[in-house]
């Protein structure tokens, strides 16, 4: 199992994760899963519904934003494959809100922001049985 992105998308998620700082950017991961993988084709940015509230350590996509990105994939023949968002002064693993908050399947890219500047960048995968996050690599195509 892995997540297949190119160099573009992987970059304006960091790019999305610094402008965002110190508050938390979060969005869709837009592309289609064949044989177990999936790939990311289009990188869209979700209305935090947070922002206002607790956005430096939580992040919260709305059923109507989902609706909305669910829309936005199928009508490029895309589905959502899941998730990115940003843990600003904070490493790239999800928290426990995460966890509680999470949906199996999906792959949840996290970038982590520290001074305004994008490190680590990981993804997950949270277990059918939502016990844990497990770790999934990030493949680069063109
Ligand atoms: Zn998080």
């Amino acid at each position: 199992m892995a997540l297949k992105i190119d160099k573009e998308n992987f970059e304006l998620i960091k790019a999305y994760g610094a402008e965002s700082y110190p508050l938390e950017c979060c969005g869709f991961l837009l592309g289609k899963q064949n044989d177990g993988d999936k790939e990311v084709m289009i990188t869209l940015p979700a209305h935090n519904a947070r922002v206002e509230q607790e956005s430096h350590h939580r992040f919260l996509i709305t059923p109507q934003a989902f609706l909305e990105g669910e829309k936005f994939a199928n009508d490029r023949g895309l589905d959502v494959v899941g998730f990115y968002h940003s843990h600003p002064n904070a490493e790239a693993r999800p928290s426990d809100y995460d966890l509680e908050h999470g949906w199996p399947w999906y792959s949840y890219i996290i970038v982590s922001v520290k001074s305004q500047k994008a490190e680590a960048v990981t993804s997950w995968v949270l277990q059918d049985d939502r016990v844990k996050f497990i770790k999934e690599e990030i493949i680069f195509v063109n």
